[in-house]
């Protein structure tokens, strides 16, 4: 699992209740590891539909879409 376009596994996804509320994580084996920058990770569970994006790069898609 890896972006589709810079291949990195460093990415980012949004809280749904406030958008500018960011957690970082990394890829690591398929596993989604919470970095812990701001803080604990966060409350809210990721799913095949949860929106995510790419820290280096423009991309954002689904978590599912990370899947090969
Ligand atoms: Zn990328």
């Amino acid at each position: 699992m890896e972006c589709p376009y810079c291949r990195s596994r460093n990415f980012y996804l949004k809280d749904p209740q406030d958008e500018y509320e960011t957690y970082e994580f990394d890829l690591r084996e398929g596993e989604i590891e919470f970095l812990d920058n701001d803080g604990p990770a966060p409350p809210i569970p990721v799913e095949e539909d949860t929106p995510v994006f790419c820290n280096r790069c423009a991309w954002h898609g689904k978590m599912g879409d990370l899947k090969k």
